[in-house]
């Protein structure tokens, strides 16, 4: 299907691809447009995307992305110049293979996605109604959790008047661009070293992804002619970037809205330095943001007196919702538009938790509120304060608390705030985003700088790759799925693609020196399929004189829940992976907004599937966890102890809380507790229950 033919139809001297077809369900988006361009631009040639009649520059991420292109289209490449052979080999499985979609960003990213995934399920305000019944309360999608009060600061479209010419000469007006761009770079490298030092590299790397298009060649040409023509650099640049802009937002897809918005963002921060209107927006004291949408920059530069915002615009995967997780704000988004009448100055309450704004609440509710804020804060620190204590019940029953992690970052974070290990660490950060299989080396080096954050006396559980399902890698053939959920998917994929899994092995037991080194297959649907995973691990680890690592699964599958019996004779442990357990038990896609009080991890179906694996365990030497967002979420802590797990692997921040509530509660209660809920019919009375019942 895509290896090069020669010469192309317009001119002999341009190398010319077969015709490629888009495979991935998704199509092709912004991250692997963006690879695409990025890998380009290590080449010579000049190289072109072609579909239909129409060519653009492969190296200019806009004139990719405004192919739109969808699963089933097929596209061709043109390169020319020296190494147009090679360029196109390198190109042709970035597009052929796909990569993966924006949606799955939290997988792809070491730690806020796997913060975000962790975070339990919120079936409070996920399919809720977004028009107001009572017109002092907004509802919208929760962004990012937490609860502010304040007052209204509109923000408006900062749309800033450009004069068309400016008397200078072209010259003048490209020299002016060029140094504003250069500034607009240099902006957002600070931007970006600010988030990374209060987030992390993955949220930083939305500036960077900005900065690539402040170097946009079409971008760039497009605004540079117009300046030739007379206009002046700002008029030029405004025309051009939003013309792509509209451009993107015209192709009523989520993906490519947020694109709109990041290159509006980017294109107004150069105008602002060559209109001299950098300054920041001042904010009053105590403010909760109401707008149509904030960009990415906005949100970055808040200052301390904006508490929350709540836009009409953005969904949860919206560079913004990621950023206010990540600076831990409060903050809703896809409300009605009817927030944007809300005048300047009115008493807000942002319930973020529960995806609320309220407007003009009575005092009364302020100050409840407003103690709820400060008890919740207190108790806290106070977690915080005791997070290195072991987490013990009432009645003498220490259960492991340990963190989910995505790298290094994560590991010394969840080290400093207490986590007896790591009971999940999520690798395919290793492995996505890139056009080839990374090497043994490069795998074992990461493996060891987390064992060496972690020490030689907490376990690590690695999870080898889970990629499938919403994870492509394009350096491993996969056919196209109808049902790539219910496909080859985590270890059904390893076991097909068994010289990269056995890298991956070797590289991981190259840790084990090192800490209390655990291998972990995800999506195990068979005994067969453990066995051989096993077998295959031992047999490595003899070869490398590697004996101390405990091998175990991932009980995500309800085969592998009712036959845990079967498993735990021959795991040492297994981690109860509940967002897919619930996915897989309810059959509601995890990702669907609209099935989300359908796929309730605390609906007695899924907690059936737990007691299953928790007594086929019984009496083995086989410890049993849980690692999915119910082990984070406190209503759901009771029930999993009472259960009988010996183990809560939850996000980095929720480990001092867990540990705490965990202190809270008596073994023995949770047991009651525990085959009560068990005779429940659904997750709403097993809520209402432990809500009542609970304290
Ligand atoms: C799970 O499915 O519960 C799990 C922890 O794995 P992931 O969320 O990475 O699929
Ligand atoms: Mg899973």
């Amino acid at each position: 299907m895509s290896e090069i033919l020669n010469s192309g139809p317009d001119n002999s001297e341009w190398e010319v691809s077969k015709e490629i077809t888009i495979i991935s369900p998704h199509g092709f988006h912004a991250r692997p447009a963006a690879i695409l361009v990025k890998t380009a631009k290590k080449f010579a040639s000049d190289i072109r995307l072609v579909k239909d009649d129409r060519r653009q520059n492969a190296k200019s991420l806009v004139a990719v992305m405004g192919f739109a292109l969808q699963h089933g289209d097929t596209v061709a490449l043109e390169a020319k110049g020296a190494d147009a052979k090679e360029a196109i080999e390198a190109l042709i499985p970035i597009i052929a293979g796909d990569m993966e979609d924006e949606s799955g960003q939290s997988a792809a990213q070491p730690a806020g996605g796997a913060a975000a995934r962790d975070t339990p399920p919120s079936p409070v305000n996920a399919n809720t109604p977004r028009l107001p019944a009572d017109k002092s309360v907004f509802r919208g999608i929760t962004a990012s959790p937490g609860i502010a009060a304040g007052v209204a600061k509109r923000v408006t479209d900062s749309d800033i008047p450009v004069a068309e010419n400016s008397g200078l000469t072209p010259a003048n007006e490209k020299q002016a661009l060029f140094d504003a761009r250069a500034l607009a770079k240099q902006d957002l490298k600070e931007i970006a070293d600010k988030t990374e030092t209060a987030s992390d590299a993955s949220h930083a790397a939305i500036f960077g992804a900005h900065a690539e298009l402040l170097e946009d060649p079409e971008m760039t040409e497009y605004a540079e002619k117009l300046i030739l023509n007379g206009k002046s650099a700002a008029f030029a640049w405004k025309s051009s970037y939003e013309t792509y802009a509209k451009r993107f937002a015209a192709l009523n897809n989520e993906l490519f809205a947020a694109r709109a918005v990041d290159l509006r963002d980017v294109g107004r921060r150069v105008i602002r330095i060559l209109t001299g209107t950098n300054e920041k927006t001042a904010y009053p004291e105590n403010c909760i943001l109401i707008a149509e949408e904030l960009t990415p920059s906005d949100t970055a530069s808040l200052d301390e007196k904006v508490l929350g915002f709540c836009t009409v615009k953005g969904g949860a995967t919206s560079h913004i919702a990621i950023l206010a997780r990540s600076l831990g704000l409060p903050a809703i988004v896809g409300t009605d538009e009817s927030i944007l009448e809300i005048a300047d100055g009115s008493p807000l309450i942002l319930n973020a938790d529960e995806g609320v704004l309220r407007l003009n609440p009575a005092p009364a509710e302020i100050d409840d509120l407003m103690k709820k804020r400060a008890s919740m804060a207190e108790r806290r620190a106070n977690d915080v304060k005791n997070a290195a204590k072991p987490a013990v019940t009432r009645d003498g029953n220490r259960i492991e608390v340990a963190a989910n992690i995505g790298g290094t970052r994560d590991a010394n974070q969840a080290v400093s705030l207490g986590c007896d290990g790591v009971g999940l660490l999520r690798s395919e950060f290793l492995f996505l985003g890139r056009n080839t299989a990374p090497e043994e080396d490069e795998l074992a080096e990461a493996y060891v700088g987390i064992a060496r954050a972690l020490g030689p006396d907490k376990p690590l559980v690695v999870r080898t790759m889970d990629i499938g399902g919403d994870k492509q890698i394009p350096y491993i053939k996969q056919d196209k799925e109808d049902n790539p959920f219910l496909g080859v998917r985590g270890l059904r994929l390893s076991l097909r693609a068994l010289e990269l899994f056995k890298t991956q092995i070797r590289a991981i037991l190259r840790a084990s020196k090192l800490c209390k080194l655990h291998i972990m297959f995800p999506m195990v649907s068979t005994l067969d399929e453990f066995r051989e995973a096993a077998a295959l691990t031992r047999g490595l680890g003899r070869e490398m004189g590697v004996s101390e690592v405990k091998i175990g699964l991932m009980i995500e599958v309800p085969s592998a829940a009712i036959l845990a019996r079967h498993f735990a004779e021959e795991a040492d442990f297994m981690s109860l992976g509940t967002n897919d357990l619930t996915q897989y038990t309810m059959a509601a896609d995890r990702g669907n907004p609209k099935l989300a009080e359908i796929a309730d991890g605390l609906n007695p179906a899924v907690l059936a599937m737990i007691k299953s694996t928790v007594d086929g365990a019984r009496g083995k030497n086989c410890w049993v966890g849980v690692c999915g967002g119910i082990a984070g979420d406190p209503a759901a802590v009771p029930v999993l102890i009472g259960l009988g797990v010996d183990e809560l692997s939850v996000s980095v921040p929720a480990i001092p809380q867990i540990k705490s509530r965990v202190r809270e509660l008596s073994k023995g209660e949770c047991e009651k507790i525990a085959s009560s809920v068990l005779e429940l019919s659904t997750a709403g009375e097993v809520r209402k229950y432990l809500k009542q019942t609970v304290s």
